[in-house]
This record gives structure tokens, C-alpha cells and sequence, in this order.
């Protein structure tokens, strides 16, 4: 539910609504959308007369949101969610593109890699330093050294960081170093997780899980929201299908429908949407002109010598190669109606 105020509310009436939220243990998410304010109500209000609020001055009516996700969707916000870090944006025509190892390996790797991903226009670097890997007894990333790495590499050439968070207990650990926490496909419905980050205060990107339909993805959305992070990056990452040939089949049908569903960003992350190099660009850019407002793919200096998904990783020539594309299916997109 939602309580729509009049225009122009003043903020004594404003901060009246929230006090009576809040002494009924509710928590609030307010927007200003179309020159109204609304106040998203968050939490159990099953044993709370609502309607009380009717004689509020300022309140207009109160609107019970018909979808399962409610605050993720166009119905509670028109306008595009704009998330702004250090300066840089991702949303409502602003794109980010992020690139880097599948796993943080060593300190000269991160320094080349960051050299060059930032050389064709990366904004942010990407890599694992905690790995969800399928076996146990692969390398499970370098946890924080590899972060410090990152972190360095990054201030080095002017990056933001995006590393994955796959455990609450992390979540401090990895917030001194990371701009972005990202919850990776295997944990998109750890629920434990989502709600922790809620309050972490860091933007959050998170992957749809490998079976996960949209309306799961934006449920998994809708948790972090419900607890309180508003800074919400969604990625589509291609989900298990019959077919062998690739890693993952990526979804494009998720991108624009998620747009109209949903007011948050989506990248597309066409590296382990199709686990294969050469279809890394051209599903990056279908991901684009289908309405993505940014990239994943990863980077590796020597791609067949990565200790992580080497084949699906470019190199800094075939990254090049993308973002020269990138940046002229971006100016085409300006141009369709
Ligand atoms: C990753 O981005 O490093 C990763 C493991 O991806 P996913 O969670 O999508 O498998
Ligand atoms: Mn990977």
C-alpha cells in the first residue's frame, strides 16, 4: 500500500503521517512522483487501522498495489530510478558498463586489467573475490587480499567496484572496499541475504538466479527494497534452459519487460548468459538495443590462462572491439522512436 498525498503537501503534514507509521511499527518509502508525494508502507499493517489516515490532512487516498511486487514497480514509481555513485549514473538513459576477471588472481592482473577496461571505457571493475564455485574444490577466490587489490586497481585508474557478497557475514567486510555489492545468481533467493543488504547502504546488483522467473527476479528485488535499499541495479544473466550448446540462455524478453514492469535498472551480462567468447558481443548489444542501461562482461588479460571462466572472458582486443560496437549501437538507440 501506498498513501498518496495531496500536491504541494507541507512538511508538518508530511511528518505527520510518518510519525503515525512509525508508532505503529511501519516502516516508509517516499517518492515523489508526478508532482504528488507518495508514502510506500512497509511492513505488517494487518492489526493497523489504515484508514485512520483518511483524516489526515494532505492525505488523498490510500492505494493497495495490486502486483506482488509492489515498490519495484512502474505502478509505485513512473519515473526511471537513477542511481548515482561517485558521480556516475545508471538509469533513465544514463549507461554503465562494467568489466573485469571473472576472479581476482593476483595484484598484477587486477592493475592490467583495470589499465585497460578503464582504456576503452569501463566505468566500473568487476571480479570475485569470494567465489560461488559448483565444486569445492575449485578456487574459491582470494577473499579480502584480492579485494585490496581491486580496490587499489580501481583508485588507480578511476573505477568503482562491484564485487559479489555471498554471505551476510561479509557484507561489512566487503562494503570497506566495494562500491556495489553484487548478489550472484546461486543467491538471488537467499532471503536471509537480501534482507541484510536492505540496510547495508550500498547499491546492490542483483543477478537473476538460474531458474528464477521474472516474477521471482523482481520479488528478490522487492525484499531489498522492503528492506530498505532503494539503490538497485538488476542483471540478466541468462537462465538454464534445454539447450547445451551455451552455458545459459539469455532472456532478452526479461529486459524490455522489466522495464515496463519495473522502474529500476537492468544490465545485461552476456558472459555467463552464454558461457561462449564469440557470442559475448553481439548478445551484449542485442541486451542493449532491447533497453539494457548497462553491461557485465568479463575481461582477463590471457583469457586461456584465467583460473575462472576463461572461455566465456575477452581479451583487451575483442573488449575493445565491443565497446567501439557498444558505442555505436548506443548512439543508434538515441535515434529510434
Ligand atoms: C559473477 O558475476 O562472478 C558470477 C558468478 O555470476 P553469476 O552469479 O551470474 O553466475
Ligand atoms: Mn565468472
Amino acid at each position: 500500500m501506498y498513501i498518496k498525498t495531496k500536491k504541494n503537501i507541507g512538511e508538518v503534514e508530511k511528518n505527520r503521517i510518518l510519525e503515525f507509521l512509525k508508532n505503529n511499527k511501519l516502516g516508509s518509502l517516499v517518492i515523489e512522483d508526478e508532482e504528488t508525494l507518495k508514502i510506500g508502507v512497509l511492513g505488517d499493517r494487518s492489526k493497523v487501522d489504515m484508514d485512520r489516515l483518511l483524516s489526515f490532512h494532505g492525505v488523498d487516498e490510500l492505494v493497495v498495489i495490486g502486483k506482488s511486487y509492489k515498490f519495484v514497480s512502474r505502478e509505485f514509481q513512473k519515473q526511471d530510478t537513477v542511481i548515482e555513485i561517485k558521480g556516475r549514473k545508471i538509469g533513465g538513459g544514463n549507461f554503465m558498463l562494467m568489466a573485469g576477471p571473472c576472479a581476482i588472481e593476483n595484484r598484477e592482473s587486477v592493475f592490467q586489467i583495470a589499465e585497460q577496461v578503464k582504456k576503452s571505457g569501463a566505468q566500473i571493475l568487476r571480479g570475485g573475490a569470494f567465489k560461488p564455485r559448483t565444486s569445492p574444490y575449485d578456487f574459491q577466490g582470494l577473499g579480502e587480499e584480492g579485494l585490496k587489490y581491486m580496490r587499489e586497481a580501481a583508485d588507480k585508474y578511476d573505477l568503482l567496484v562491484v564485487t559479489e557478497v555471498m554471505d551476510s557475514m561479509d557484507i561489512p567486510l566487503i562494503s570497506k572496499y566495494a562500491d556495489i555489492l553484487q548478489v550472484g545468481a546461486r543467491n538471488m533467493q537467499n532471503f536471509s541475504l537480501l534482507k541484510m543488504l536492505g540496510s547495508c547502504g550500498k547499491p546492490v546488483l542483483l543477478k537473476r538466479g538460474l531458474s528464477a522467473t521474472i516474477r521471482d527476479f523482481l520479488m528478490a528485488a522487492e525484499y531489498l527494497m522492503a528492506y530498505g535499499n532503494r539503490e538497485i541495479i538488476l542483471c540478466e544473466r541468462g537462465i538454464r534452459t534445454f539447450e547445451t550448446m551455451t552455458r545459459n540462455t539469455v532472456d532478452i524478453n526479461a529486459i524490455p519487460l522489466i522495464k515496463e514492469k519495473s522502474h529500476l535498472p537492468i544490465i545485461i551480462d552476456a558472459s555467463h548468459g552464454t558461457g561462449r567468447r564469440s557470442l559475448v558481443e553481439p548478445v551484449t548489444l542485442a541486451g542493449v538495443i532491447a533497453g539494457a542501461d548497462g553491461a557485465m562482461v568479463e575481461v582477463h588479460e590471457n583469457p586461456e590462462c584465467a583460473v575462472s571462466d576463461g572461455v566465456q572472458s575477452l581479451d583487451f582486443k575483442g573488449f575493445k572491439k565491443l565497446t567501439e560496437n557498444l558505442e555505436e549501437v548506443l548512439q543508434l538507440k538515441k535515434r529510434l522512436k
